[in-house]
């Protein structure tokens, strides 16, 4: 077990995280695997998938997060920003037929306006420490 990612999303962060790690696996069976019997997601892209959770982890607008192409935050690095980008651009257009119900979900939810933030709204990662200071 790992402590830093080791830890649950809840409501639309975990769904986003799920979609992501759709998408990471898509891009890496077609350029990482060598293995082409089993699938396993290499060490690179286990490395992207666990930046991208403590992203959302870390989300200010919590588990009512925006979807990432409306957001006006820019929480990604510049590379793993670029990383993402490429990851996109290949996966997105076949998740429609991969993952049709995910891919629906996420379009609808591209469509939604942004929240407004306001301080009750805490990040994932904030609800977890207050929990735990309240133990
Ligand atoms: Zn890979």
């Amino acid at each position: 077990m790992n402590k830093e990612t080791d830890f649950h999303l809840s409501g639309q962060l975990g769904r986003e995280f799920k979609t992501i790690t759709a998408m990471i696996d898509l891009y890496c069976e077609k350029h990482h695997q060598i293995n082409t019997v089993k699938f396993q997601r290499c060490a690179d892209c286990e490395q992207f998938r666990n930046y991208v959770k403590q992203r959302l982890d870390r989300c200010p607008y919590g588990e009512n997060k925006p979807s990432c192409k409306q957001c006006p935050i820019h929480c990604y690095k510049p590379q793993q920003k670029v990383h993402s980008q490429t990851i996109m651009r290949y996966s997105g257009p076949k998740m429609i037929i991969k993952h049709p119900i995910m891919a629906i979900k996420h379009l609808i939810h591209d469509k939604r306006a942004i929240p407004e933030r306001n301080k009750e709204i805490l990040s994932n990662y904030q609800k977890r420490k207050t929990l735990l200071n309240n133990k």
